[in-house]
């Protein structure tokens, strides 16, 4: 089971970045979380697009979704007549991707034959072959769900964007490894008025409180330090802490 990031900014993406994106892959099963800005160039990188089995996306922020349309393009004129990506969003997540296709293009209807878009259900599992990824509703600005993947050799916790709470340690709970945001880590501006992320030391404290021993630490404002969001995280958490970076490759 291997983890690829492809994108690891929050909403800007910082220079050689996209915004949240991260490739599951266990066997040939490959899954998508998030499909941020930017994120379209940097998965060729590592696959086809025809080889993602399955999309899930956190919550309705653009940097979260955007290049579901880029993908729409691509499958629409580059790969027409392939199997449309199938795409699990929150709920409501289907119909306001249909608003913003109808707000940017005449070509209606926009998705089909290339995306296949659905909602899901926060809490049930969803078997993707090898893996089984499950949406974990946490506390943002809006709806969000943090996602758990479990394959062959492990399970992930994502926490996509929320604030500090128990839901975010509940999903957290037990898994190897937790990508968890720290959008106001690395010295970023504290102008989230209010609040809806965490530091990187709540990160911390959230892989201490659930006993992952493992946390890669994502979702970074444009201009934070990352070498200091991981000692700040080293401050609450004794386990293995690293950076998220496009390309970074971590096996479960
Ligand atoms: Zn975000
Ligand atoms: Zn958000």
């Amino acid at each position: 089971m291997q983890l690829t990031i492809l994108g690891s900014s929050a909403s800007q993406p910082a220079p050689g970045d996209a915004c949240s994106s991260y490739l599951v892959q266990d066997g040939d099963t490959a899954v998508l979380l998030d499909c941020g800005s930017g994120t379209l160039g940097r998965l060729q990188e590592h696959v086809d697009p025809s080889a993602i089995d399955a999309i899930f996306v956190s919550h309705m922020h653009p940097d979260h979704y955007i290049d579901l349309i880029a993908l729409r393009y691509g499958r629409r004129y580059g790969a027409a007549g392939a199997r449309e990506i199938p795409v699990h969003l929150p709920p409501g997540g289907s119909d306001k991707l249909q608003r913003v296709s109808e707000a940017i293009s005449s070509t209606q209807p926009f998705f089909p034959g290339a995306l296949q878009l659905t909602d899901y259900e926060p809490g049930q599992e969803y078997a993707i072959d090898g893996l089984c990824v499950r949406p974990h509703e946490v506390v943002h600005g809006i709806r969000s769900f943090g996602m758990r993947v479990s394959g062959s050799s492990g399970t992930i916790a994502y926490s996509s964007d929320t604030v500090m709470c128990d839901e975010l340690i509940e999903l957290a709970r037990g898994a190897d490894l937790l990508l968890a945001e720290n959008t106001l880590g690395g010295g970023a501006p504290s102008h989230h008025d209010p609040v809806t992320h965490i530091s990187a030391e709540q990160a911390g404290v959230v892989a201490t409180q659930a006993g992952v021993p493992r946390l890669v630490l994502t979702h970074f404002w444009y201009t934070a330090d990352r070498d200091l969001a991981c000692r700040e995280a080293a401050s609450t958490f004794r386990g293995h802490v690293v950076a998220a970076r496009p390309g970074l490759k971590i096996s479960i």
